[in-house]
């Protein structure tokens, strides 16, 4: 894709595996410098190893204190995306406790987490910046067995709306990215019977699944100048299977 971010600082969550790692190297293919931040030290290896460019941070993001103390560490960051997420197959009665919290410690309370610390130097730097926060097309509609899921994702949505709200004076955009399925890590655990992915196919207007490209493709546009009045905006990359 034929944006640039040079003299930018990028970080990545969830770049481990699937959107978030081919992001990474798409972002310090743009001349991002880049950071990846995942829990799997052996993913980040692999990254490293494809990119020596692309700098690392193993950290995970359900421990709030040591994440912060990482992105604290990391200094100026003019450009986040906040990637990193669990899905859990339950249904909503199936729940527990540990499933609900892992849930929302990665899904959402990360997202503050990470999110505070970079804005806090945005805003004192006085020359705005951009977040994308991934959400899902499961943010909108209700997808079956993934209950705590899409309640995190409902959350992200909100959460999007009031960071726009209280950081845009700063010049600080933040929007979401809603993707349909993505045949990743985690897109299989989900939607590898076709049993459940035939149906959801044919009710998609295009008749196809989403590439992790499209979604890496949706986020640079939001990360980069080109979207410039693009704020609080919901950036569905699905096929047209939410239009009603
Ligand atoms: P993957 O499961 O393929 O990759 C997720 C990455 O996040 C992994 O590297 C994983 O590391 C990392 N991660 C998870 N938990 C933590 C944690 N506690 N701390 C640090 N890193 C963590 O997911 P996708 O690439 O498919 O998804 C990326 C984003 O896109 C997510 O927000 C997801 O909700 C969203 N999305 C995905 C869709 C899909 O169909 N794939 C559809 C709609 C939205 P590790 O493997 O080591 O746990």
């Amino acid at each position: 894709m034929d944006i640039r971010f040079d003299g930018r600082r990028a970080l990545v969550t969830g770049a481990g595996k699937g959107i978030g790692y081919e992001l990474a190297k798409a972002l310090a293919a743009g001349g991002a410098e880049t950071f990846a931040l995942s829990r799997t030290q052996a993913d980040l290896d692999q990254l490293k190893a494809e990119n020596p460019d692309i700098r690392t941070v193993c950290v995970d993001l359900a421990d709030w204190a040591a994440t912060r103390k990482a992105v604290e560490e990391l200094g100026p960051i003019h450009l986040l995306v906040n990637n990193a997420a669990v899905l859990h197959c339950t249904t909503f009665m199936e729940i527990e406790e540990a499933e609900i919290k892992n849930t929302f410690d990665v899904n959402v309370h990360a997202v503050v987490n990470v999110s505070q610390v970079v804005a806090q130097g945005m805003i004192a730097r006085g020359k705005g910046g951009a977040i994308v926060n991934m959400s899902s097309i499961g943010g909108r509609v209700a997808l079956e067995n993934v209950p705590s899921y899409c309640a995190s994702k409902g959350a992200i949505e909100m959460l999007t709306k009031v960071m726009t709200r209280e950081l845009g004076q700063h010049q600080i955009r933040i929007n979401n990215v809603n993707p349909t399925v993505v045949m990743t890590a985690m897109g299989k655990k989900l939607w590898s019977d076709p049993a459940k992915s035939e149906p959801m196919m044919k009710r998609t207007p295009q008749r196809k699944f989403a590439e992790v490209k499209d979604v890496v493709h949706a986020v640079m546009f939001l990360l980069s100048d080109q979207s410039d009045m693009i704020n609080g905006a919901s950036l569905f990359v699905d096929g047209g299977v939410t239009a009603v």
